[in-house]
């Protein structure tokens, strides 16, 4: 994996203000390696997209490279259902529409908040990839299963429920590891516990498919000072970043150690 993948999960935070700073800090993202993924509520996606659009510095600062744009947009959630009487949902059809390319799914804080379960995941997956968006999937363990040494076993079955996505090698999916017990608490797994979850979640993978070309994600707490202990990990092909994804500065810093990480791999 040699370009490290970086996704702002901004929950329900930011404004438009926010939004236009990661604007103005596009040129600056694209000289580096790094991709960067924006999710903010789902109210800016369409406006963020078009002014990161109207910049276009994908073509202007990467002809060379041939990857996506500097930033993408993601949402946070999409509805299990493509259309009908479903009040508040959102569909896969229309994130594309608004110039969505990511989407995470199975966060933990949707799943204990709002019920949302593997097989749903698993449905919403692949409403996405039908749609050309790439899911972010979130699998991980809570801290009692973490202390009774079910951390693989849980997230390998959070995996299997995930069989008919995994099994389409052209699905391009990234899986973010996020240990709950880490998500919002400042407490980081440390790299080789990162490191322990994602070789397995890699060769869980390998039975599905191809599995080294999937990105692997690592979430919980990641902030300017652990980013590049937990990037230089060679299983960790980028972050999930909550609470340091709303400070354009703290995000900038996480980007740059994740240029870092990969120049030194
Ligand atoms: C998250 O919610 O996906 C997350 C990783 O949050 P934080 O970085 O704040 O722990």
């Amino acid at each position: 994996m040699s370009q490290c993948l970086i996704a702002a999960n901004w929950k329900l935070n930011g404004n438009w203000q926010l939004c236009q700073r990661f604007v103005e800090l596009q040129a600056e993202i694209a000289l580096t390696s790094v991709q960067l993924v924006i999710c903010p509520p789902a109210v800016y996606l369409q406006s963020l997209s078009a002014s990161l659009s109207s910049g276009d510095f994908a073509a202007a600062e990467k002809p060379q490279r041939n990857i996506a744009p500097a930033i993408s947009i993601g949402a946070q959630n999409v509805a299990a259902q493509s259309s009908g009487a479903f009040t508040g949902e959102l569909s896969a059809a229309m994130l594309a529409e608004v110039g969505a390319h990511y989407c995470i799914v199975g966060h933990s804080e949707r799943r204990a908040g709002f019920g949302e379960t593997d097989t749903e995941v698993a449905i919403k997956s692949a409403q996405l990839l039908v749609q050309g968006l790439t899911p972010i999937i979130c699998v991980g363990e809570d801290l009692a299963q973490r202390e009774s040494d079910q951390a693989l076993t849980v997230i390998e079955a959070q995996l299997i429920a995930l069989a008919d996505v995994l099994k389409d090698e052209a699905a391009g999916i990234v899986i973010a590891y996020e240990p709950i017990w880490a998500i919002g608490t400042g407490q980081t797994a440390t790299p080789q516990q990162a490191q322990e979850v994602h070789e397995h979640i890699r060769k869980v993978l390998g039975r599905y498919r191809e599995a080294s070309g999937v990105p692997l994600l690592y979430g919980g707490s990641v902030n300017p000072g652990n980013a590049q202990s937990l990037l230089a990990m060679p299983d960790i092909d980028g972050a999930l970043v909550g609470g340091a994804s709303l400070d354009p500065e703290q995000l900038m810093s996480i980007v740059r150690a994740a240029e870092l990480s990969s120049k030194l791999a």
